[in-house]
């Protein structure tokens, strides 16, 4: 047998997701002496994961990242598999088949639920799906927020993508207008009656995961005034000594006395951040969402230096007509993958999956990104995450024996993805709609305008 990693005899690399982990992965695997082949299997006919369907539509500077990931697509060992899911299209055995070693880059693609009597109510979502729906991610295009006939949302969560559901429902939308938001979402932001949200956060201020830009935004949005009760301001001891040490929390600190020293400016539409309270339950009537019922927290020492939430029984109801849940996202299993259903992600250690009964490594399969670690960290994290798993994978081809030489020409894993996707996007047939959504952009100013239907991107590729 030929060694693996000559010109002879490439390695053949599976990634699976095409987001920001799976670009940095098939970089890191691109660098080095060895000669290797990656194919990026993709759901989505569409590339670039929550860059396209996650990044917030107002936040347009980010999305260019997406340049460096376009030479990746372009260099000529990686191929494109879009249009084609693992699961249903191919399996893991079958990976294993015709790749010497997969990646699993299948990212965050759930939301973890609450647990609280009326998630369920009509007006209750996961920010998920709401972020799903303005960015048009075909998934969510028929998703439908009732924005108007009410004016008040509940968003219960402190992270950034809160922040990013609250921008987008309270910014003018003529703003919005100028971005690449789904135009579906901005006919719905449009008619919108609702002035007012209410981002609600269990712990206090100073354990917000939100970043300063993001708080910032709220206080730029026009027209719309940022409240804060004085009173989630004093700080218990260890709050007071986080607040010391941690430089994000210091800087959102300040910004927030800001926002109460301004007052209120008689704005149409306004932010409330509220502290210290925890959802107990959504209520409603006849199936649709009236409220939240909300209890008082106090901080607590947890006995690890931190502080933990503890309800104080005191309760009171936010009347509302939309709920927007925005307390993390999770990983699917994957059929034939381990799953670890307790943290939602896929088990690893170093980025090799492991089976979880007895800790040890499956067969040539990794991880990275939000799979591997669970939904946290900027798109610039999952560079030296993927380059870990790279590590990992580079230090296990020498005892890898390979997969058959049949399997090994790249025309049988093509061959056999053809015969089970309804149309296979190649990299050439991604261009093509990439220049038909940012043509019709151009023509309204917009940085592209997103075809949400698959099988309306399926027709313009074969046109
Ligand atoms: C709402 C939101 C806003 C964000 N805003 C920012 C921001 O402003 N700046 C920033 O730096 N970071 C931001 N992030 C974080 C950033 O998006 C993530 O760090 C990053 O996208 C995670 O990369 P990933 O590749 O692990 O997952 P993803 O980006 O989710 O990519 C996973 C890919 O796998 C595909 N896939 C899933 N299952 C399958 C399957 N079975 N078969 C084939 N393909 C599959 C998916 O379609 C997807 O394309 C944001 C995240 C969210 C949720």
């Amino acid at each position: 047998m030929t060694t693996l990693g000559t010109e002879q005899r490439p390695l053949w690399i599976a990634v699976i997701g095409a987001g920001p982990a799976g670009f940095y992965a098939v970089e890191a695997l691109l660098k080095g002496d060895a000669h290797v082949r990656v194919d990026i299997i993709e759901r989505l006919p569409t590339p670039f994961g929550l860059v396209r369907s996650g990044v917030a539509p107002d936040h347009q500077s980010i999305k260019g990242v997406t340049r460096i990931y376009e030479k990746i697509l372009a260099d000529p060992r990686v191929r494109y598999f879009g249009n084609v899911s693992m699961g249903s299209d191919i399996s893991h055995d079958e990976l294993l088949t015709y790749y010497d070693q997969i990646i699993y880059a299948v990212g965050a693609q759930s939301d973890r639920k609450m647990g609280i009597p009326g998630e369920h109510l009509i007006g209750s979502a996961p920010a998920t799906s709401f972020v799903g729906w303005y960015n048009g991610h075909p998934y969510y295009r028929n998703s439908e927020f009732n924005l108007n006939t009410h004016q008040r949302v509940v968003v219960i969560g402190n992270g950034n993508v809160a922040m990013d559901v609250t921008r987008a429902l309270l910014a003018p939308v003529d703003t919005l207008a100028t971005t690449d938001m789904a135009d579906h979402a901005l006919a719905g932001l449009r008619a919108s009656t609702v002035t007012q949200v209410v981002v609600v956060g269990r712990r206090g201020p100073v354990q917000a995961a939100f970043t300063t830009p993001e708080l910032k935004e709220f206080g730029e949005l026009p027209g719309v005034d940022v409240l804060l009760d004085p009173v989630d301001f004093t700080l218990d001891p260890i709050s007071e000594a986080q607040l010391a040490e941690n430089k994000v929390a210091g800087r959102n600190h300040e910004v927030m006395k800001g926002y109460i020293e301004r007052g209120l400016s008689g704005a149409t539409k306004s932010i409330h951040m509220q502290f210290l309270w925890s959802p107990l339950e959504i209520v409603g009537h006849y199936g649709h969402v009236t409220g939240v019922v909300m209890e008082r927290n106090r901080l607590v020492d947890d006995g690890n230096g931190n502080v933990k939430a503890e309800g104080t029984g005191a309760t009171r109801t936010i009347a509302c007509g939309m709920v927007l849940r925005s307390v993390g996202y999770r990983s699917v299993a994957l059929p034939g993958v381990p799953f670890d259903d307790k943290r939602g992600l896929i088990p690893n250690i170093d980025g090799r999956v492991i089976d979880t009964a007895n800790q040890t490594p499956i067969d040539r399969t990794y991880v990275v990104g939000w799979a591997k670690r669970g939904p946290s960290g900027i798109i610039g994290t999952n560079k030296p995450d993927s380059v870990a798993t790279v590590t990992s994978m580079k230090a296990d081809w020498e005892s890898l024996n390979g997969i058959a030489d049949g399997h090994r020409t790249g025309y049988a894993v093509a061959t056999l993805l053809t015969s089970r996707s309804a149309q296979i996007v190649t990299y050439a047939d991604w261009q093509k709609l990439d220049a038909y959504e940012t043509t019709n952009g151009n023509t309204q100013h917009r940085p592209r305008v997103k075809v949400v239907d698959i099988k309306e991107m399926l027709d313009i590729i074969k046109r």
